[in-house]
C-alpha cells in the first residue's frame, strides 16, 4: 500500500479502479513507411472506432441535451465520410509514404485553412469542425481515449490537472473520483466534483502522478484529502465502514425532503442550487432545491466545438426552465475566460488571466455574442420563471451598457413578434470587490444580487484561485470578505432588491447562521449540499 495525500474537496469516500486520464498529444509527428497500405488499413480501423464514439456521444446527447445540440456529433460523422477529406489522406499516405497520424494532421489544417477562408459564415464555421474529427481520429489511430471508454466499471480518475472543458466530456457515470495531482480547491473542475457528488481530491503532488498506474486498485477519502493505491485489508475495510457511515448520514438528510428552510425563531431563506449544465437538473429535482441560483452558461460553450447557436441555447434554457415546472431559474450569462478557455473564442494568450479579458468584458466588446445569447434567453423566459444575471461587473457604465444592449433585444423581439415573459428578472454577480464597494449605486439599478464569493474572495485576497501555492494564504472566512458581503446585503436591501450568495461558501454550514443574520435572501449551493444546508438553517436560532 502507498499513501499519498492532498487536499478534499468533496467529502465521500469511493473505492475502485483506477484510470490514469490521457491527455490527447496535439503535436503529431512525420514518420516514413514503408507499407502505404497497412497504413490506409489502419486509418480505416481509426475511423470506424471515432465513428463508434461519435454515435455514442450523439445518443447521450441526444437524451441529455436534446436534438439541436447532438445535431454537431452527426455532422462530425458526416464529415468522417466525407470524399474529399479521405482521398486526401489517403493520397498525402501513398505520394509521401507517411504516417496516418501525419496525413490526418496536414489534411485538417488544409481543410481548416480553406474553410476559414470561405465567405459563408456557417462554413467558416466548419474549420473548427474538421480539426474536431482530425483530433478524434489521430486519438483513435494512437489508441488513446480521453477517458474510460469501453468499459462499463466505474473508475476514479487520476490525471495531473484537468481542465473544466476535459471534465464536462467525462462520462460522468463512470467516474467514482477525482484525483489530481495539481490544481486548487476553487478551481473550476473542483467545483464540477462537487456537483458530480464524487469524492475529489487535488493537489495529490507528481510523486503520486509517477507512482499510479492503469488498473491499480485505490481507496479515497475526500474527507481527508488521502489516496491509498493498493490499500491493505485493515484500510480497506476502514474506508468501507466510512462509506457506509455517509451513506446512513445521506439517508437522514433524505427526511428534510419537503420541509422547509426556517430557523427555529422563523426566519425563512430560499435554498437553490447551483447547476453547469442541462443535465444537472435530475440533481436538483432529487435534492429538493427551491430553484436554480446560478446556471452556469458558459458550459454549453466549453461543451461545444463553435458558438452555440441561438436555437441551441433557446432550446437548453428552454428545457432548464420547462424541468424546473416555474420554480425560479437564474442564468448567468457567458463566463468565459481565465481557467475557462474556449478554442474557438480565439482569445489572446494572457499573462494575467484572471485579471483579464473575461466574462461580460467580451460581451460588451463582442456584442454579437452577447445578443444571441439574451435573444435565446428572453425567448425561453416564455416557458417559466427567468432571471438574468451578469458576471464580472465592476461598474456603473457596465450595467447601464447591459440594459440599453437587453432593451434593444427586447425591442427586436417584440418587433418579431416573438413572445418572451414581462417578469424577466434582472440581477448581477458580486464578485469584484468593486461591485461590493459601489454596490449602493448598482443596486437601484437591478432585481438582485448574487454573492460570487469564489471570485470575490481570490480578488478580494489577491489569491489566484487556479494556483495551489497561494491556498495556504485563503482564509475564506477572512473578515475583509465577510464585510463586503454584509455592505452588499444592505444596499441591496435599501434599494429594494434581494441578495443571495452563490459562490462556494453559501454551503459553507459555519457560516450559515452569519449569513442569516445579514439578511441574505437566497444560498445557492452544489445541489448535493442542499440538504445539508437546509438542516444547518433548521437548527439556526437567531433570537439568541
Ligand atoms: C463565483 O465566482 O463565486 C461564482 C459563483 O462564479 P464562478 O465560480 O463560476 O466563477
Ligand atoms: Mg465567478
Amino acid at each position: 500500500m502507498t499513501t499519498f495525500s492532498g487536499k478534499g474537496v468533496y467529502g465521500a469516500v469511493a473505492l475502485g479502479k483506477v484510470s490514469v486520464f490521457k491527455r490527447r498529444e496535439t503535436a503529431v509527428k512525420m514518420l516514413h513507411v514503408d507499407d502505404t497500405e497497412a497504413e490506409k488499413a489502419r486509418l480505416a480501423a481509426a475511423k470506424e472506432a471515432a465513428t463508434a464514439q461519435l454515435q455514442e456521444i450523439y445518443d447521450k446527447a441526444l437524451k441529455e441535451v436534446g436534438e439541436a445540440n447532438a445535431q454537431i456529433f452527426e455532422i462530425h460523422m458526416m464529415m468522417i465520410d466525407d470524399d474529399d477529406y479521405n482521398e486526401s489522406i489517403e493520397s498525402i499516405i501513398d505520394t509521401q509514404s507517411v504516417n496516418a497520424e501525419y496525413a490526418v494532421s496536414l489534411t485538417a489544417d488544409n481543410f481548416a485553412e480553406m474553410f476559414a477562408s470561405m465567405d459563408d459564415a456557417y462554413m467558416q464555421a466548419r474549420s473548427a469542425d474538421v480539426k474536431d474529427i482530425s483530433n478524434r481520429i489521430i486519438a483513435c489511430l494512437s489508441d488513446e481515449n480521453t477517458q474510460t471508454a469501453g468499459s462499463d466499471e466505474k473508475v476514479i480518475i487520476c490525471a495531473d490537472d484537468l481542465a473544466p472543458s476535459e471534465t464536462v466530456l467525462l462520462d460522468k457515470d463512470k467516474v467514482l473520483a477525482f484525483v489530481t495531482a495539481h490544481g486548487s480547491s476553487n478551481s473550476h473542475t473542483a467545483i464540477l466534483a462537487r456537483n458530480m457528488n464524487i469524492p475529489a481530491i487535488i493537489g495529490a503532488g507528481k510523486e503520486f502522478l509517477a507512482a499510479v498506474k492503469d488498473g491499480m486498485f485505490a481507496a479515497v477519502d475526500g474527507y481527508t484529502g488521502e489516496i491509498f493505491l493498493e490499500p491493505d485489508d485493515e484500510t480497506r475495510a476502514r474506508l468501507e465502514q466510512k462509506q457506509k457511515a455517509d451513506e446512513e448520514k445521506k439517508r437522514l438528510l433524505q427526511e428534510l425532503k419537503g420541509k422547509e428552510n426556517v430557523t427555529l425563531d422563523g426566519t425563512k431563506i430560499k435554498i437553490f442550487a447551483n447547476i453547469g449544465g442541462v443535465d444537472h437538473i435530475g440533481a436538483v429535482l432529487a435534492n429538493d432545491a427551491g430553484g436554480i441560483g446560478l446556471f452556469r452558461s458558459e458550459f454549453l460553450y466549453l461543451e461545444s466545438s463553435d458558438y452555440p447557436t441561438e436555437e441551441q441555447q433557446f432550446t437548453a434554457y428552454k428545457k432548464v426552465l420547462e424541468s424546473m415546472a416555474g420554480k425560479k431559474v437564474i442564468i448567468r450569462t457567458l463566463d468565459i475566460g481565465a481557467d475557462k478557455q474556449v478554442d474557438y473564442f480565439n482569445l489572446a494568450k494572457e499573462d494575467n488571466p484572471a485579471l483579464g479579458f473575461r466574462a461580460i468584458r467580451i460581451c460588451l466588446t463582442r456584442p454579437e455574442i452577447f445578443r444571441t445569447q439574451l435573444r435565446a434567453l428572453y425567448r425561453a423566459s416564455a416557458f417559466g420563471e427567468l432571471g438574468i444575471m451578469f458576471p464580472m461587473i465592476t461598474s456603473v457604465s457596465e450595467l447601464e451598457q447591459i440594459k440599453a444592449i437587453v432593451n434593444e433585444v427586447k425591442g427586436e423581439l417584440t418587433a418579431e413578434g416573438i413572445a418572451f415573459s414581462d417578469k424577466v428578472e434582472l440581477g448581477i454577480m458580486i464578485e469584484t470587490p468593486a461591485a461590493a464597494i459601489i454596490s449602493d449605486r448598482l443596486a437601484p439599478l437591478v432585481d438582485f444580487f448574487s454573492v460570487g464569493t469564489n471570485d470575490l474572495t481570490q480578488y478580494t485576497l489577491a489569491c489566484d484561485r487556479q494556483n495551489a501555492a497561494v491556498e495556504q494564504f485563503v482564509d475564506t472566512h477572512h473578515e475583509a470578505i465577510l464585510r463586503l458581503i454584509e455592505m452588499s446585503a444592505k444596499n441591496a436591501h435599501a434599494h429594494g432588491a434581494w441578495i443571495g450568495i452563490c459562490g462556494e461558501l453559501a454551503a459553507d454550514t459555519t457560516l450559515t447562521e452569519t449569513f442569516l443574520r445579514m439578511g441574505i435572501d437566497e444560498l445557492s449551493v452544489s445541489p448535493t449540499f442542499v440538504l445539508k444546508v437546509r438542516d444547518a438553517v433548521r437548527r439556526t436560532d437567531l433570537s439568541k
